[in-house]
């Protein structure tokens, strides 16, 4: 049965659009269990009607007209109740609704099951038999282990079908497209064309793309396939004592594979009708794949793998001279499966204006270097037909996560008058700039920016910032191919600290692993968010993290603006041992004649045990700078990086709050300061609220800085105080944004929380 399903799913993934993908899915339940009709109805968002989209056994000329109001008819009691109904005479049943187009008066046992995805019924599967019985059980687990399983292909589907399929053409009622939903990546609105980027050789992510230099394509596909077939025959040669004879046949297999008429030739014509050679070789090979694994032969069905390993192979020849020729347009928004870091770096600064990735989620580290580069992003919009938006006009509303492709006139006018408010919104914004952020009542709060590249340093000191109050080391790491030297980070480190002297800037030791990784020292983990991460890793080679704090310490010499951060301290060992080569490297440092000062030291409270223990930590250090970030991820159980876990992970969770204040009281025993540094500092209500308990700093992207001074300079601590303690009496994220939301609506500051005034 798995096997089945597992057959089922890939084919419905690899259809074009949703009407292919439905096909698909009524034709083989049909088949598999041995009934009479299956079809598949879906609700239709605008009418709340059911709408039968796809059947194998009704009359197919019904398909598109029969609906169903909610209320009416067994299929709607389904999607009601949102389980499954198993009835032996469907017919006799009073909620039973006949409709004299589909021509089902011969079908009485009935049996659906709810489609459903993040919680919402999409639709429902329906299967029914002449014979007057109910369905067995088994025949009713294997439908809704079916639909639970497609509710996400179908959503892919539609979204594509959004653009091209069924559903747009059958509901010419309304012609706008619905957006699709992501999550908020960084604030924003980018309205421009879509360029996607895909990892090295992965088949499916490949976008089409239009071209009209067909001869020069041809000649570059011919000259992948010509590398490929020499690459295999190399491989045959270099087995020949290792394998015997008739093992090496798969090679000539592969060979005369690669340059039948069905993979190379058929390619070769998609070419000509205008698609470049990675997009028309991904048509050609998920073709190849879904015929071999319709076979019921086992052995034939696994030639599905060896066609796509081929496809794979040609496609990495052909990358190796084209990804790095994307010819990027102005007002570029960069698109991905999962966008990366340095992914990110390959589009010249001037033409990005936002990023979608398909994964990942506010937290993620190409959400935040998006704010820092004040672009606007979308992430986990995972229902984005990636390989079939290149080109395409796009919109990226990184306030709500909503991403229109191909959107109508109406919706770019409205976007546009949005952009035209926001580009006032921050002209106004601007003029704060080198005031202070102090409240009405006199209260001043230090704004500090998150920084990691060198290339942000210019806004952030153009943002009247008072300081770095992050600075995430890894970055110059990541872009690397080894761990850079002493003098390699000295110098970055100089830069920096000379740029914003004699403000402070908080250079934080490596923080390596989770989701940050470095190319020439990969972590294979299982849990990399539980395991080998930030401080951890540096303790255990002390030789990395004695060189960068050497480097740190010198790079402040006769500047003394230098203050060191330590990453996922969990346990008071960790940072006494941290402090005790920290002190090392200074002592050495006098000792070589250095005109060295020791600088500030600050933990970061990031995990639960570090905030029942700030109290120790903060007796042994000079401040704490507490990473919401991870501290909303650790306390919450919810990945930062998950989209299907995102609608959970929110830092003005009560258990978030209140972690915070507490970890202020037990550092205001010992005197000590305390900062913001995680993503929960430049959201403007959450900003209201840290203004409350009494935070010292905040530290933030740089494109959030203008909007909390504002709050801030338009607020009492007074005022922050009452709401503090109101919010304090709700019991949920959700209840706590809602009233924030509404308290800056009700005092006209709207505009800094979405798209528009
Ligand atoms: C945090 O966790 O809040 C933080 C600031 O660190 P990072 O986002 O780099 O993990
Ligand atoms: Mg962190």
């Amino acid at each position: 049965m798995l096997d089945i399903l597992r057959r089922l799913i890939q084919e419905v993934n690899l259809a074009n659009n949703l009407e292919q993908a439905l096909n698909i899915i009524v034709k083989r339940v049909k088949h598999v269990i041995k009934v009479d009709v299956c079809s598949v109805f879906l609700i239709n968002d605008d009418d709340k009607e059911y709408v039968l989209m796809a059947t194998d056994g009704l009359n197919p000329n019904a398909v598109g007209k029969v609906r169903m109001s909610e209320g009416v008819g067994l299929v709607s009691l389904v999607g009601k109740r949102a389980e499954a109904i198993n009835i032996a005479d469907a017919i006799k049943n009073p909620r039973y609704q006949h409709f004299p187009e589909v021509s089902e008066e011969s079908f009485h046992g009935f049996l659906g099951v709810p489609i459903i995805q993040h919680r919402k019924v999409l639709g429902v599967l329906v299967v029914q038999s002449r014979a007057i019985q109910k369905f067995s059980e088994d025949d009713e687990t294997f439908l809704i282990t079916v639909a639970a399983q497609l509710a996400a292909a179908i959503v892919h589907a539609e979204a594509s079908g959004g653009i091209s399929g069924l559903k747009q053409r059958k509901e010419k009622k309304k012609n706008e497209i619905k957006p699709i939903n992501g999550l908020p990546g960084a604030p924003g609105v980018a309205m421009g064309t879509a360029v996607v980027m895909y990892p090295p050789a992965d088949i499916d992510a490949i976008p089409d793309r239009h071209i009209t230099k067909i001869k020069k394509e041809i000649k570059r596909f011919d000259l992948a396939v010509d590398a490929v077939a020499k690459d295999i025959t190399e491989l045959s040669e270099r087995l020949k004592d290792v394998l015997p004879e008739e093992d090496r046949a798969l090679f000539d297999v592969y060979l005369l594979m690669l340059n039948s008429q069905a993979i190379s030739g058929i390619t070769r014509e998609r070419i000509k009708e205008g698609n470049w050679a990675p997009g028309a070789l991904r048509q050609t090979i998920q073709e190849h794949e879904k015929v071999f694994l319709e076979m019921e032969d086992s052995y034939l069905r696994e030639r599905a793998d060896d066609v796509r390993d081929l496809g794979r192979r040609i496609l990495m020849h052909l990358q190796n001279e084209s990804q790095d020729k994307i010819n990027f347009p102005e007002n570029t928004v960069l698109i991905g499966e999962d966008i990366s870091a340095s992914m990110l770096a390959e589009v010249p600064s001037d033409k990005l204006i936002g990023v979608i990735s398909v994964r990942g989620s506010r937290t993620s580290h190409v959400a935040i270097l998006a704010r820092a580069m004040s672009i606007s992003a979308v992430m986990g919009a995972t229902d984005l037909p990636v390989g079939r938006v290149d080109g395409l006009t796009i919109i990226a509303d990184g306030y709500s996560g909503r991403v229109f492709v191909s959107p109508s006139k109406k919706i770019i006018a409205e976007f546009q008058n949005l952009i035209d408010e926001e580009a006032a919104l921050s002209d106004d914004l601007m003029e704060l700039r080198d005031l202070p952020a102090k409240t009405e009542d006199g209260i001043e709060i230090s704004l500090l920016v998150n920084s990691g590249l060198l290339s942000d340093i210019t806004p952030s000191l153009q943002s009247g910032a008072e300081g770095i109050g992050l600075y995430r080391t890894e970055f110059p790491f990541m872009e690397r191919q080894t761990f850079p030297s002493e003098e390699e980070q000295r110098s970055i480190y100089r830069q920096v600290l000379e740029s914003f002297h004699p403000r402070p800037v908080t250079l934080r030791t490596l923080d390596v692993g989770g989701d940050k990784a470095l190319p020439y020292f990969p972590i294979e983990e299982d849990n990399p968010f539980l395991g080998w991460r930030g401080i951890r890793i540096t303790l255990d080679h002390p030789e990395i993290f004695l060189v960068q704090v050497r480097a740190m310490i010198r790079a402040s010499i006769d500047l003394d603006n230098l203050k060191i951060l330590l990453p996922m301290i969990s346990d008071i060992g960790e940072l006494n041992e941290a402090l005790g080569l920290i002190h090392q490297v200074y002592g050495e440092l006098l000792e070589e004649g250095e005109k060295v000062v020791m600088p500030e030291i600050g933990v970061m409270i990031e995990v639960p045990s570090a905030v029942y223990q700030a109290g120790n930590l903060a007796r042994r250090v000079d401040f704490l700078s507490i990473g919401t970030n991870d501290l909303t991820q650790y306390l919450l159980a919810v990945d930062r990086n998950n989209p299907r876990v995102a609608s959970l992970y929110d830092a003005l969770h009560p258990a978030v709050i209140r972690a915070i204040l507490q970890v202020v009281e037990s550092a205001r025993v010992h005197n000590k300061p305390v900062s913001v540094c995680g993503e929960m500092a430049g959201d403007p209500v959450a900003a209201l609220l840290l203004l409350a308990m009494d935070i010292d700093s905040l530290s933030m992207s740089v494109s959030s800085l203008p909007r909390v001074k504002w709050v801030i300079r338009n607020t009492t601590r007074e005022r922050a105080r009452q709401i503090l303690s109101e919010v304090l009496l709700l019991e949920e994220a959700s209840s706590i944004r809602k009233y924030l939301n509404q308290t800056f609506e009700d005092a006209g500051m709207g505009g800094l929380v979405r798209a528009g005034n």
